[in-house]
């Protein structure tokens, strides 16, 4: 077994991890790097292996720092199955597009204000993905609901767990060649109104872990709500806006 982790490593955007197990190539999740433009464009755009070498994907959860490089990985060639579970493919369906819709309109506009600055030729930009790369991406979306072992490759399976951490997120097992390995994707927290509080998981070998907060403890959720309404009260009594 062979892993290499290409984003949300010393950095919290980007979560892609290179998995080689049992002869195939699998990637965890394949989220886009939210930084600096140029940064964030370099890295999103130029994939550090070739997308038709990858034979399956592993999503753990719908947000884009998890999924919104999926476009990318489908333009470069990849045409195999993403497996995750059925509410994360809902959720995937209007934010892929979203977000194509958003790379398109940058795209535009960065090249109109070059534009305008240089009037006499310039490089247009390309944007990263376009709705058409989305909605290639969509019918790849395998539905494998919680608790229920799916088969990857000839000789790898994958279970999902409720990470609550948002609707249909989850923690994987991967299990090949009598290894196992866990990635808990992102963590929710317990006793969350709506949510489930994340499962335990099954003994594993490996542990690719989320520690985006591992060094802080959280206030009491009770606390939070409190000096919420005590920020609308406020707000509201000066005749303040309030914005979500
Ligand atoms: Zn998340």
């Amino acid at each position: 077994m062979k892993i290499t982790f290409w984003g949300a490593a010393r950095t919290v955007t980007g979560s892609m991890h290179h998995l080689e197990l049992a002869g195939k190539r699998y990637l965890l999740d394949c989220g886009l790097y939210q930084g600096r433009r140029k940064d964030a464009e370099n890295r999103n755009r130029d994939l550090p292996f070739d997308a038709r070498s990858i034979d399956a994907v592993v999503l753990s959860h719908a947000h884009i720092d998890h999924s919104g490089n999926l476009p990318t990985l489908v333009r470069n060639g990849f045409a195999g199955p993403i497996y995750t579970t059925p509410p994360t493919i809902d959720l995937c369906e209007s934010m892929l597009r979203d977000t194509a819709h958003i790379q398109e309109s940058d795209a535009r506009f960065v090249n109109k204000r070059s534009e305008r600055r240089h009037r006499n030729g310039h490089d247009a930009v390309q944007p990263l993905y376009t709705m058409e790369d989305a909605e290639k991406t969509l019918p790849l979306l395998q539905p494998v609901k919680y608790h229920t072992p799916q088969r990857v490759g000839d000789s790898s399976s994958y279970q999902a767990y409720d990470a609550g951490h948002m609707l249909g997120s989850s923690s994987v097992l991967m299990e090949a060649d009598g290894i196992r390995l866990i990635f808990s994707g992102d963590i929710g927290r317990v006793n969350l109104p709506i949510l489930r509080d994340p499962e335990a998981m099954p003994k594993a070998d490996y542990l690719i872990m989320e520690s985006t907060y591992g060094d802080r403890r959280h206030k009491d959720e009770g606390l939070v709500a409190d000096r919420l309404s005590d920020v609308i009260n406020r707000t509201a009594a000066r005749g303040g806006k309030i914005i979500s």
